[in-house]
């Protein structure tokens, strides 16, 4: 709950607070708003330090970079660490029970209002979150945090001194392991009653879903040959409710077999709304252990070791701010989750440094229990409450990587259901692919040997890692030793600079140099695209290349063998088990042979591709070369290795042990046609005959919504789509989703459009411009029916927005392929044009699928496209008008029938 403080027009903290929006900039000093230049905006806020909110953003509302001043969105973050703000005025005055802003002038009161309320929280004895304030703000006092100054003369020294972090969070237990699952046959009166004791409704009133559910319990059946899983593939448009009808048979089936179910996601966002509607079907604690988990990449939590160190000292400046904040966070965390967890997205855009990726365990670093916080780590705790949960939640890339490299069988999935069954291929396609690169190998190198001297931070190599097993074991000393000078050929800290200009240090460097050089001469863009990517196929190498390969490959060999029997040493560590082999030494030698195993495979992968440099190709593989290049400047080179079909190796991974499958989606056949889903799914590599099912979408589209195809905006005419999207925009008064095939012409269509809209009261944001993640994009499109969003791929289906604050989309044009060497290859074998214009289809139908997401939703969706082809309509659901027209036309229909939002306020997200 939040405390009203005594807020008036005048509040008694009268600091000086700015507001930057693209309509312009107010300035409240004293107890008075006017509107300002943006020079003079810029000039008070040199002088004394302004109230504001999400300074990033004013910055670059400002056009002045080194903006700074009191941020209320980092006091919200310190006052109420783990609670939800959608990081707007309006946002903030909802979430603070404060009036809403009329218009942009009224914002800086505001600020103040806002600035008033949270410091009045600190005060009051209901605070929840007072534990740890104190002594976090001492350390922010040290580090001159805008702020503090402010808290001190506010926040009381509590009588006891406060539970450290480390000591407050509480430690997992390790739990006995669970039998394997019982064979059960679930009936289908029981999945009926459950079906409806989810969705609470009369169980006749929705036939499509009671018969998805039917369908999805087959999934769960017995297995009855070895390596072949039961498979469904079923198809459920949107308003079903294949959530309730797959959890249905789910939840029973963990329910009387005693198993776990894992259900895969592709995006955050279902992933939250599966949290959520879970919680109907699997309600209670199982002997005091929640029935349903979250899992993710050890990337996305918080390393208490990490934080440890930057807490003090490995941070500095700005940095050690972020590093507090995320302090207070974690002890009131749920999970421990900081990316799409209950950690605000925006809070690391604050900092405008890569701060949150330095906190959790990206580079597999991890010291398992030869870390002190190893009981109270939130990795191990969600794997270990994963073990024991009737139902995980977790992502495709997760479940792939868990089935081909799990520390444990029995944590491997048995049972899934893959929703957004459509981007299994995708998942599969990065998941199983190699890519020999400089950001890459650095970091096996760092792995390795350690950072580099001038690095500050915790990060050890294998020596400082495996001490106790040098010194106890020679032949493991000798393997740590070897493998740490064979690391020294790979790349280090300044590779890229030094390929650039072509002095490469190492057989390593040397490749990647030979690798651009070759790009660069290939090239056929005549620099005409500076700011993106170059490829070239892997063929007609010349002979010095080969050669330069050939040491490479030496090279990564010399490093592998050493590694492989450091492997096969710790293994024999394990089984002799000597005497100061004890738990927790135990448990970081296994953690250390898990992470070299799959290190070796790594270089087993990059090996293989340089061996078949100058060979004849290998039709399973697609080699490339690539030079990775974004706003103009290089980040990455390397050569890339690719399945051509990367649902060989998933079969092979996931599927073949797993005893059921399902894999399902509003969007997973071509129209009526099965056959590129079957091949997709991955079935036929393990002659499995999948059972298919297809349910039509219950909405009405020939009522509620229409497709607008607009054939007088010329393509590549970049004023004139600007102008379309700016006219389109006012014509529905927000409430657009804008998407694109290029970042280029979002940000100039962008950047033309902006200020006209704002002035107007249509405020527009966009990825890859505004400094703001996509999540927190997403919840400001969704909390302002007069906002409009502009964005990639991202978007494309990971937007779930019911209701009036999403009535309008609008695609810049046919979202045709990316002509890359890996997409002419797959197009070469999937039959040309019929291949290309499944994808297409198959965008179309996701992008349309963002528009109506309820019973109630209405909208339009068009397309830009002078010459958008017949065949590519049956993209659309049946029965939805579809007209060709100009822009003119468009405008009226679009301005004529959608609901205008000031009458309807938006819903929360949710609904499949
Ligand atoms: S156990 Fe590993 S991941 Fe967990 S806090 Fe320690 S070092 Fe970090």
């Amino acid at each position: 709950m939040f405390y009203r403080s005594t807020v008036t027009d005048r509040p008694a903290l009268s600091l000086p607070a700015i507001h930057a929006s693209h309509g312009g900039c107010w300035l409240r000093d004293g107890f008075a708003t006017r509107g300002v230049g943006k020079g003079d905006a810029i000039v008070a806020a040199a002088d004394t330090p302004l109230l504001m909110l999400n300074a990033p953003l004013v910055a670059s509302r400002l056009g002045y970079p080194d903006l700074s001043g009191l941020d209320l969105l980092e006091l919200y973050a310190f006052i109420h660490p783990a609670r939800f703000v959608v990081p707007t005025p309006k946002g903030l005055a909802h979430a603070l029970d404060l009036d809403e802003p009329r218009g942009d002038d009224s914002v800086p009161l505001l600020l103040q209002q806002a600035a008033e309320a949270l410091l009045a929280v600190c005060e009051n004895d209901d605070w929840a979150e007072r534990e740890g304030a104190w002594t976090g703000l001492q350390s922010l006092i040290r580090m001159r945090w805008p702020w503090a100054s402010l808290l001190t003369q506010r926040i009381r020294k509590p009588a006891k001194a406060e539970r450290w972090l480390f000591a407050k969070l509480p430690e997992w237990e390790e739990a006995a392991e669970r039998p394997q699952p019982a064979q059960v046959v679930l009936g289908d009166a029981s999945i009926a009653t459950r079906l409806a004791e989810l969705t609470g409704q009369d169980a006749e009133t929705r036939p499509a879903q009671q018969d998805y559910a039917r369908e999805a319990a087959k999934a769960f059946a017995p297995r009855s040959t070895q390596r072949q899983p039961h498979m469904v593939l079923a198809q459920a448009g949107t308003g079903t409710g294949k959530t309730f009808g797959y959890l249905a048979p789910a939840s029973l089936w963990a329910e009387q077999s005693g198993g776990t179910v894992w259900v895969s996601t592709y995006t955050k966002a279902l992933q939250r709304q599966l949290r959520r509607e879970s919680r109907r079907a699997f309600p209670a604690e199982r002997k005091g252990k929640p029935p349903v988990v979250v899992r993710k990449g050890r990337e996305n939590y918080l390393c208490l070791l990490n934080l440890e160190d930057a807490l003090q000292g490995g941070f500095g400046g700005r940095a050690a701010i972020l590093a507090q904040l995320v302090a207070r966070w974690a002890a009131y965390s749920q999970d421990g989750d900081m990316i799409g967890g209950d950690l605000p997205g925006w809070l690391g855009t604050l900092f405008r440094k890569r701060g949150i990726a330095a906190l959790t365990d990206q580079r597999g670093e991890c010291v398992y229990a030869g870390c002190p916080h190893y009981r109270k780590c939130f990795i191990e705790r969600s794997a270990r409450a994963s073990a024991g949960a009737e139902l995980v939640i977790a992502n495709h890339a997760l479940v792939m990587v868990n089935a081909a490299r799990g520390r444990d069988a029995a944590q491997r999935p048995t049972r899934i259901v893959f929703d957004e069954g459509h981007h299994v291929f995708e998942a599969a396609d990065s998941t199983f692919a190699a890519a020999l690169t400089g950001a890459e190998t650095i970091e096996l190198r760092r792995w390795v040997i350690g950072p580099e001297a001038k690095s500050r931070g915790r990060r050890r190599g294998l020596a400082a890692r495996l001490a106790d097993v040098a010194s106890y074991d020679e032949e493991g000393a000798r393997a740590i030793a070897q493998a740490r000078e064979a690391a020294e050929a790979l790349p280090g800290d300044g590779w890229l600079a030094r390929i650039v200009e072509s002095t490469p240090s190492g057989p390593l460097e040397e490749l990647l140099s030979a690798a651009r050089a070759l790009t660069y001469a290939r090239d056929e863009s005549g620099g005409q695209d500076a700011g993106y990517g170059l490829e070239t196929e892997v063929a007609q190498l010349d002979g010095p290349f080969i050669e330069v390969a050939g040491r490479a490959q030496e090279a990564l060999e010399a490093l592998r063998k050493p590694l492989v029997r450091l492997g096969l040493r710790l293994e024999a560590l394990i089984e002799d088990g000597p005497d100061w082999l004890d738990g927790p030494a135990r448990a970081r030698i296994e953690g250390a042979r898990g992470a070299i195993g799959w290190r070796t495979d790594l270089l087993a992968g990059w090996i293989a591709l340089l061996a078949r440099l100058g060979g004849p190709g290998d039709p399973d593989f697609v080699d490339w070369v690539e030079v990775e290049r974004s706003d103009g400047r290089e980040w990455d080179v390397g050569l890339h290795r690719h399945y051509l079909d990367p649902m060989k190796p998933f079969a092979n991974t996931v599927l073949a042990p797993a005893h059921g499958v399902m894999m399902t989606s509003a969007t997973l056949r071509d129209g009526e046609d099965w056959d590129s889903a079957i091949a997709r799914s991955g079935a036929p590599h393990i002659e499995v005959a999948p059972r298919l099912f297809a349910a039509e979408s219950p909405f009405n589209y020939a009522s509620q919504a229409e497709v607008l195809i607009v054939t007088d905006v010329a393509k590549g005419d970049i004023p004139a789509l600007a102008a379309a999207y700016g006219r389109l925009i006012e014509a529905s008064g927000g409430g657009a989703l804008g998407l694109f095939t290029a970042i280029r012409r979002l940000r100039a269509v962008y950047g033309r459009i902006a200020d006209r809209l704002a002035r107007g009261g249509l405020p527009l944001f966009a990825q890859h411009v505004d400094p703001i993640d996509t999540g927190t994009l997403v919840d400001i499109f969704r909390d302002d029916p007069r906002a409009s969003l502009l964005g990639t791929d991202a978007l494309r289906d990971g937007v779930d927005v019911p209701g009036d604050s999403l009535r309008l989309v609008v695609m810049e044009q046919v979202p045709w392929p990316k002509p890359s060497i890996l997409h002419r290859a797959r197009r070469l074998a999937g039959g040309g044009q019929t291949y290309d214009d499944r994808i297409i289809r198959a965008r179309l139908a996701q992008a349309f699928g963002r528009l109506i997401r309820s019973i109630g939703d209405k909208g339009h969706f068009v397309v830009l496209s002078a010459a958008f082809p017949s065949r590519l309509l049956s993209a659309f659901p049946p029965g939805t008008p579809i007209r060709r027209v100009t822009l003119d036309v468009a405008l009226q229909s679009v301005a004529g029938s959608v609901s205008k939002p000031e009458l309807t306020p938006s819903r929360p997200e949710g609904i499949s």
